[in-house]
């Protein structure tokens, strides 16, 4: 086995460090890393949310497995899972506060001069600029307890609105999206659909390499069609069906085209258009001139692949609708969600398992921060400007109505414009590296110039943003505390401490309860709370009754394979799917059928940059590497960022394999990349993953922003392929 592993991989692997663990059932473990226990915990990378054991020996987490009781992966983790241990004693974990030196050196400092430096200087920037000078940048890899205690820190504490995080640059079209359909924010599906529904149906969504376990859940299906609908061949539409290799931002156009189709051959579900959705007469008026023809002509699809995906969702009995980044990284993407919700509904695939449209999430509690982190609303679904809501609230919170904030402040994007105009000159970020995960960094690293103070926290330094910072916070990070998180169907998981954290580093929860210590509120803020389960009884109070309902949930349930919310009296044992009475969160209870048209993309090319280039994500690394770029098989795995290229634009350019090459675009340009010659990639556009901070693909990416969620149209810009020289 190991020398077929070995083989497969290609890892310099010594024979004599293996031998059966104590575990010979679960396969292979180091002699030298028998665990004398294990502790059940949820995966911190993606949303997929899979439960795991950790192995323990001493105070080093030295093994990870999966666990077998639990319901998302029944024992399966994918590469990421398996290494997760391996970052916890990276040489690049931040161990002690740190402050910038008048030399541009770190100073070690400890904890209390770190938080008098900040606190100091926020409260001296907001006497003089007003409170909405400080921004804060969080994250989607907090556990539910810290979005919770650093929401009300930072809205009700140091009284700022202008605070988001960067699941902005990956989910906010999806709520967008959902509330504008449905009322409210909310996934209504789960994988038992994946299991059950006999379409599936997906959209910009590359699940084989960016939600890997999920293909647990279609293996268990008996029977299905695989429709995958992406302008790239990836792993996952290796794997379809049926593909359709749609022009770029043209999804818009082919949902349009079925949408026509289903209405003109009467397949739609009149029943439940009429009894539970609005605006089907204009919706019927605006499909109207979406026919076959023009349909295939602006997506560049055959006309027999877009009617056999119209069969397959007209006559499918449950049709499960998937999407991730491929539609949300758009500055259409809210509208573009409407309109798969407006397909999925207009024939009745809501409100039954394997029947829904669905949102794959993409951090590992990005729904934990929708849900409860007090940025983009405020908890439980609530809406900043609805005063029933805020004084809900204040009486839960016991705090004067008055301090509720009345709308929401600058969400991702809009903090950065703030920074660049002098409005916010203090900001401090939280678990994100935007130096290499934000668009246009030239334009992102003048506007940070700008800041009079810069606080970072992380549980790693260096970072390209802990580099920038004036003070860094080390934190302690998955693996090293306690709560929960919720993944992309609703499930809310126990994710438990299993070592402490190295050196000085601290929970995010304890930071806050820290900083609201020194500002002299933290009764008022967190009345009598000691540790996060204090947090998380206060989320069960919060949210009784909303949608996302945890009052039923106990960190029992919790612990034995998690629990998907709404969890109460009515649902013990939590929901596979919302809106099975056909009532959704709007003012009369019906879902609406929005619509949209395709706009053009938000950059041309031209003879000077003639490519567009995709950009996402591969199975090996996470997000901008500072937890996956330090283990060693991963990175032997995925060594460095390549770009995926035709081989006609190859011939075109003079590129032969084992070439290097650069891109440029009107932004900047990265040198010395490795070219992958390759069919599955459209000679009109390149391809490139995001991961790799040395060759930051954020240097060329371009600021549009989708105007109703904040989220960057990553997916296309125009950039040109040089041969590099070395
Ligand atoms: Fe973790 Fe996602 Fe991999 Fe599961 S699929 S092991 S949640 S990274």
């Amino acid at each position: 086995m190991i020398q077929k592993i070995k083989h497969l991989i290609g890892l310099d692997i010594k024979e004599e460090e293996y031998a059966y663990g104590n575990d010979p059932e679960h396969g292979y473990v180091s002699a030298q890393k028998i665990p004398d226990r294990w502790v059940k915990s949820t995966c911190g990378y993606c949303s997929v949310g899979c439960g795991m054991l950790l192995g323990v020996k001493g105070d080093r987490i030295v093994a990870v497995r999966g666990d077998e009781d639990h319901p998302v992966n029944e024992g399966d983790l994918c590469p990421k899972g398996l290494s997760e241990h391996h970052p916890l004693t990276s040489p690049d974990r931040a161990v002690s506060p740190l402050m910038k030196q008048p030399d541009g050196s770190f100073k070690a400092v400890d904890w209390d001069t770190a938080y008098g430096h900040m606190v100091d200087t926020i409260q001296s920037v907001q006497a003089k600029h007003g409170p909405q000078s400080f921004g804060v940048l969080s994250t989607g890899q907090l556990l539910t307890e810290e979005f919770y205690a650093l929401g009300k820190l930072v809205q009700l504490g140091f009284g700022t609105t202008n605070y988001d995080g960067n699941t902005t640059l990956c989910m906010s079209s999806a709520v967008v999206g959902y509330k504008q359909s449905f009322g409210s924010d909310g996934p209504p599906g789960s994988y038992k659909g994946l299991a059950t529904a006999d379409v599936i149906f997906l959209i910009g969504a590359n699940i084989a390499d960016n939600h890997p376990i999920l293909w647990h859940h279609i293996r268990k299906n008996p029977e299905y069609k695989l429709i995958v609908c992406d302008p790239r061949k990836t792993k996952t539409a290796m794997l379809a069906d049926l593909f359709l290799p749609l022009k770029p931002r043209r999804d818009i156009d082919l949902l349009n085209g079925l949408i026509h189709l289903i209405i003109k051959n009467r397949k739609v579900d009149q029943n439940y258009i009429d009894n539970h959705t609005t605006g089907y007469e204009e919706l019927c008026q605006h499909a109207a001139p979406f026919g076959l023809e023009v349909t295939a002509l602006r997506t560049g699809l055959p006309e027999e692949k877009i009617l056999e995906t119209y069969e397959a969702i007209a006559n499918g009995k449950k049709v499960f609708f998937g999407w991730t980044m491929g539609i949300n990284h758009s500055t259409q993407g809210s509208d573009t969600v409407s309109l798969i919700n407006t397909l999925a509904l207009i024939t009745g695939n809501i409100g039954r398992t394997g029947a829904a449209p669905m949102s794959i999430t993409g951090q590992c509690n990005a729904m934990g921060s929708r849900e409860f982190s007090f940025s983009s609303s405020p908890p439980g679904y609530r809406k900043f400007e609805n005063e029933t809501d805020r004084k809900e609230l204040a009486e839960l919170w016991n705090i004067d109505e008055g301090l509720m904030p009345t709308a929401r402040g600058a969400n991702y994007p809009e903090i950065i414009d703030g920074v660049l105009e002098g409005k916010i000159k203090a900001l401090w970020v939280v678990a994100t590296n935007p130096l290499v995960s934000f668009p246009d960094q030239a334009r992102l690293k003048k506007a940070l110039a700008k800041l009079e103070i810069l606080i970072v926290q992380d549980g790693f330094h260096p970072t390209p943003t802990t580099q920038l910072a004036d003070l860094v916070l080390p934190a302690a990070i998955w693996g090293e505390k306690d709560g929960c998180y919720t993944n992309s169907e609703r499930r809310v998981s126990r994710a438990n401490a299993a070592v402490p954290p190295p050196g000085l580093a601290r929970s995010d929860f304890q930071i806050c309860m820290d900083l609201a210590e020194r500002l002299g509120k933290r009764e008022w803020l967190f009345p009598g709370w000691t540790c996060s389960e204090d947090a998380f009884e206060e989320i069960r109070q919060v949210s009784k009754g909303r949608l996302c309902d945890y009052s039923g949930i106990t960190i029992e349930k919790m612990g034995q394979g998690g629990i998907q919310w709404p969890c109460n009296a009515a649902n013990p044992e939590g929901a596979d799917s919302l809106y099975t009475d056909g009532v959704f969160k709007t003012d009369d209870g019906k879902a609406r059928l929005l619509f949209t048209v395709s706009e053009e993309l938000p950059e041309d090319v031209d003879n000077s940059y003639r490519l567009i280039l995709n950009t996402g994500r591969t199975v090996e690394h996470w997000h901008t590497g500072t937890k996956t770029r330090n283990v060693a098989l991963l990175n032997k795995l995925a060594p460095e960022a390549w770009v995926e290229v035709n081989p006609a634009t190859a011939t075109y350019f003079g590129i032969t394999p084992h070439d290097r090459v650069s891109l440029v675009s009107r932004r900047g340009r990265v040198d010395d990349l490795l070219v992958r010659i390759a069919e599955t990639i459209h000679p009109d556009h390149v391809f490139m993953p995001f991961h790799f901070a040395e060759k930051c693909i954020n240097e060329l990416t371009v600021a549009a922003f989708d105007p109703k969620s904040g989220e960057p149209n990553y997916k296309q810009c125009a950039v040109r392929l040089e041969r590099f020289d070395r």
